[in-house]
């Protein structure tokens, strides 16, 4: 049987005397959504934060396609296939649209090529083009970022986090502060992501949860309360009373 995509076992850490995340295990399949849902401080973005590398777990690894990756610092999780978009913005404010996604496509060049005009980088540019049209942003290429709706600003974070081609994309609540219509034109895009990556997702919006998700990971206070399909997570007692039940 080949390896999971993705990962964890026993994952650890805590901040003071605060267990944040608390020995966390699950695996990723291959091109299916799975999502982590739970309240607000259950550990949820710290749990990003250990797989992606931006933080080292004090226990537990990460496997990436079955190898341990535990540790390693984003940019080798990067190397390995993962990519992440974050809870809080991550994007150049006072540059185009186009220039945000050259940057963050430059890593598609070959090193031995790298110092040539950015105009001259074929993979980059090519790349760009791609997710211009993908994320329907064609027309907005040469605005600044700051006069994007903040619709567009989120659907441009997830665009960047795909530019490097990951095999995971990690995509921490990407709906958050969005209108009704744009949250459902980002859950069809995210649905339409799956063909070619597999997608590590935290979500509040319980509604988009259920319907986008092949399998749902609860998180309360630090630990793994549940797994399963949608429908077994929605019917889970302990999930109502920790979470469901208390909006
Ligand atoms: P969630 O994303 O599920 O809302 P977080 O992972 O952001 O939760 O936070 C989990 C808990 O860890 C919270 O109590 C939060 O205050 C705490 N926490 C997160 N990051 C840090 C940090 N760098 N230092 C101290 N405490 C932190
Ligand atoms: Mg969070």
């Amino acid at each position: 049987m080949t390896a999971p995509i993705l990962e964890a076992r026993g994952l650890s850490i805590a901040f003071g005397g605060l267990r944040a995340v608390d020995n966390v295990s699950f695996t990723v399949a291959r091109n299916r959504i799975t999502t982590i849902i739970g309240p607000n401080g259950a550990g949820k973005s710290t749990l990003f934060n250990l797989i992606s590398g931006a933080l080292r777990p004090r226990g537990g690894q990460v496997l990436i396609e079955g190898v341990d990756q535990t540790g390693q610092p984003p940019y080798r999780m990067q190397a390995a296939g993962l990519a992440r978009s974050f809870q809080i913005t991550n994007l150049f404010f006072e540059l185009s649209v186009g220039e945000n996604l050259r940057l963050a496509s430059q890593i598609l060049e070959p090193w031995s090529l790298a110092l040539r005009p950015v105009s001259a980088s074929h993979a980059a540019l090519a790349r760009v083009d791609e997710l211009l049209q993908r994320f329907s942003l064609k027309d907005k290429a040469s605005f600044r970022v700051s006069a994007l709706s903040h619709g567009e600003q989120r659907r441009l974070e997830v665009a960047l986090a795909l530019a490097c081609k990951p095999k995971v994309l990690l995509l921490d609540e990407p709906t958050q502060g969005m209108s009704h219509g744009d949250t459902q034109d980002t859950a069809a895009l995210i649905k339409s992501l799956a063909n070619d990556v597999t997608v590590l997702l935290i979500e509040h919006d319980i509604g988009l949860v259920m319907s986008l998700s092949d399998h749902v990971i609860v998180m309360h206070q630090g630990q793994k309360l549940a797994e399963g399909a949608p429908a077994d997570i929605r019917n889970n007692p302990a999930v109502q009373a920790a979470y469901l039940g208390h909006p």
